[in-house]
């Protein structure tokens, strides 16, 4: 039996991989090119709380730990939209309790560290960067960040966990005839900034919801920390007359602060400090195959399919992926051959399936959230769906809170619905008639043929 795995990276996906992989005997080493963040302080990466849905959820409770990172969760219910006019509205997102939760990214990666290392069988080696793997021999090379040291090791296994930017990836296509890579950034960058607590300690703004600034070709969003405060992401083009390169002083900045986000402003005290000091990162894409290398090395996580934010999926996407290995170990009774084979076709659609579906929700987000037309669909295709649940999951749903649905059938069925909801749309006097039993037949109707 295989018995020695090499996990490159202890990122999320890397260290809960390491959890499945233990509870199945392995024995497992990862290779973290950064410092123990749990010992120094330090940003644990590029996003600083990220949406945790019921993919999430389902690859932890897998490994039993999702009660652990409940105790650092919050529950969102719906969108909050902020209007530019300063109006508010509340959308939920699914039905009563159905919630997304926000997490803190170093609080998730610390936590599932801790539990990784309480596996007897994982070790986790920290400032260790993987340099090179050499494909025949199964051998990997890592340098340490302080002393330099060069070291190699041989595994049964190995996983490349080690993001968007992955070296393994990169070390996989240099040794691969015909590897397929896509890299897509968007023309939107994004900067973080902050809402602190009140002088008690208290949210300033609704604590349980994903707060939106949507207006058009950008947007703002705030996602709530157990402390008390907001972390603020500002989508922004790079270029152009509403862009990163246009606000570069700092009355440039508050001006545009004070027309598009007035209801913000009065919340975010250190507003310009924050924009002059925090980076602009951008946001990309990346699509590649194969992701199994001579049965024995592959792919997993950001390492084999980076997308971008929108639709609060990446880390989801990468836990579904451990989800779907540690099912394939037990039902190929330990033949990675057969294991990595499958895991490969069938997490690849899926992973296309939702970077596409990615990009599209930024579109929804930034811009149609706002708009009534939008809005009165997505009434109609709610009551449609509670009359009748069997023949109707809205697309929000399938992805976010149904795992047992593949996100490549979410974005088929996503479509269907479309094309049908595009007829509907389009009848004439749908505002004041949407609720007609006409509208009903007609749904019924086009899902009939
Ligand atoms: C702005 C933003 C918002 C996001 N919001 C959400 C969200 O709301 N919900 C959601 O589900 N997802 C979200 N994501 C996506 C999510 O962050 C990623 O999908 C997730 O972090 C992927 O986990 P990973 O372990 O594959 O990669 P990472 O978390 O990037 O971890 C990779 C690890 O590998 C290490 N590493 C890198 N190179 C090397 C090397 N050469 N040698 C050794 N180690 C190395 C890194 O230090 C890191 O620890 C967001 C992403 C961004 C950018």
């Amino acid at each position: 039996m295989t018995k020695k795995v090499n996990i490159v990276g202890a990122g999320l996906v890397g260290s809960l991989l390491s959890i499945y992989l233990a509870k199945k005997g392995y024995t497992i080493n990862i290779y973290e090119r950064r410092s123990d963040m749990r010992k120094i302080s330090m940003s644990a990466g590029r996003s600083i709380n990220l949406a945790l849905s019921d993919r999430g959820w389902r690859g932890l409770e897998g490994v039993g730990i999702a009660d652990e990172i409940r105790k650092i969760g919050i529950p969102m219910y719906g969108r909050f939209i902020h209007h530019k006019d300063g109006s508010t509205a509340q959308q939920p997102y699914g039905k009563d309790s159905q919630a997304i939760y926000s997490v803190s990214r170093a609080d998730i990666n610390m936590k599932l560290m801790d539990l990784a290392e309480q596996q007897a069988n994982v070790t986790i080696h920290f400032d260790e960067r993987c340099a090179n793997i050499d494909r025949k021999k199964l051998k990997a090379t890592f340098e340490h960040n302080i002393t330099k040291k060069i070291t190699d090791t041989s595994s049964d296994l190995l996983f490349g966990a080690d993001g968007a930017f992955a070296a393994s990836r990169l070390n996989m296509q240099l040794q691969s005839d015909r590897f397929e890579y896509n890299q897509h950034y968007i023309d939107c960058g994004y900067k973080e900034l902050i809402i602190p607590p009140g002088k008690n300690g208290e949210f300033l703004m609704e604590k349980n919801a994903l707060h939106i600034w949507p207006r058009g070709s950008f947007m703002m969003i705030a996602l709530p920390n157990p402390d008390g405060n907001f972390t603020c992401t500002l989508f922004l083009p790079f270029e152009g007359e509403k862009s990163f390169a246009n606000l570069k002083t700092n009355e440039a900045i508050q001006h545009f602060f004070d027309t598009e986000f007035s209801d913000a402003v009065p919340l975010m005290p250190t507003l310009i400090e924050d924009f002059m000091t925090n980076p602009v990162s951008s946001l990309v894409t990346v699509k590649c195959f194969p992701w199994v290398f001579d049965e024995k090395i592959a792919l997993i996580g950001d390492a084999a399919h980076a997308i971008v934010p929108f639709y609060g999926q990446g880390m989801n996407c990468g836990f579904e992926d451990c989800v779907v290995l540690n099912e394939l170990i037990d039902k190929h009774q330990e033949n990675w051959e057969e294991i990595l084979k499958e895991y490969e076709s069938l997490r690849k659609p899926d992973a296309d399936a939702i970077a596409d579906l990615a990009i599209a929700n930024f579109v929804e987000m930034r811009d149609k959230t706002a708009d009534p037309k939008f809005l009165l669909q997505k009434k109609i295709e709610a009551k449609f769906a509670a009359n009748h649940p069997d023949k109707w999951i809205p697309l929000y749903t399938m992805v976010t809170y149904s795992p047992h649905i593949r996100y490549s059938k979410a974005l088929k069925e996503g479509e269907k619905q479309q094309t049908i909801m595009d007829k509907i749309m389009a009848r004439p006097n749908i505002e004041n008639n949407w609720e007609s039993p006409d509208i009903e037949a007609e749904i019924l109707q086009h899902l009939a043929g």
